[in-house]
């Protein structure tokens, strides 16, 4: 009897490798119901104030530093006119505090002055904010504004290239591959799921291919523990 050729040596059809990310979608979904994204918010002007923290930092400690923060400042006029010295001292435990100060200040100042102090929902808009690109632009779109988004943080990007879904290394480029793949109504679950699933089993020093409920649909799977992934997300 003829085995099934692996994943990795078929050539994959568009319509295949898309039934292959919602089966993907279904076994992550069962195996982590209830999970969601990382940062804590409760407002989009929170969400944007906590991704501008969170780059090259934990969620854990941007969740600790905004506990209380989002507490004091609610309004974009209140981000814009703290004391500098002063937010840096807030938002210190953070990498890069006086970096992300500047650009938390920058954007809050053009909400007020451009968009009437909201934060606007087309990524047309967001990505004209200081410091806001691609991935920020559309990890707030999908979770802030209930949009069809995928936003490509280190998780998403690595894992998509785990699993065969992009040769791509720039979150640019591995979201115009998700795309077409990701059915309109999952793209948000989608990135939760590998979020999630990146800091559980697929981890980044090591997958744990072993015990991973989708190792049968993962071309890396069939490779472990011989080959390294192909590029760092850049
Ligand atoms: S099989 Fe391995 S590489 Fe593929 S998703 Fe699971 S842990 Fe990650």
């Amino acid at each position: 009897m003829r085995s099934r050729p692996k994943i990795q040596d078929r050539k994959e059809t568009l319509e295949a490798k898309k039934r292959r990310v919602r089966n993907i979608i279904k076994i992550l979904d069962q195996a982590y119901p209830d999970t969601t994204l990382a940062l804590q918010f409760s407002t989009p002007l929170e969400l944007l104030i906590a991704l501008i923290l969170a780059a090259q930092c934990t969620d854990e400690l941007v969740n600790t530093v905004t506990a209380k923060l989002f507490k004091k400042y609610r309004t974009p006029q209140k981000w814009a006119r703290i004391d500098r010295d002063t937010l840096e001292q807030e938002i210190r435990p953070i990498t890069f505090f006086r970096n992300k100060t500047k650009s938390i200040q920058a954007c809050c100042l053009e909400l007020i002055n451009r968009f009437d102090s909201n934060v606007p929902e087309s990524l047309e808009d967001l990505l004209t904010l200081p410091g806001v690109g691609r991935k920020t632009a559309n990890i707030l779109r999908g979770n802030a504004f209930s949009q069809a988004a995928i936003g490509v943080d280190r998780h998403v990007g690595r894992l998509s290239q785990l699993m065969g879904l992009t040769k791509e290394t720039n979150p640019d480029k591995i979201e115009f591959d998700l795309n077409p793949l990701v059915p309109e109504d999952r793209k948000v679950r989608f990135c939760h799921l590998l979020q999630r699933h990146g800091r559980s089993i697929c981890l980044a020093r090591k997958p744990q291919c072993t015990g991973c409920p989708v190792k049968k649909l993962c071309p890396y799977a069939e490779k472990a523990p011989f080959t390294e992934p192909k590029g760092k997300i850049k």
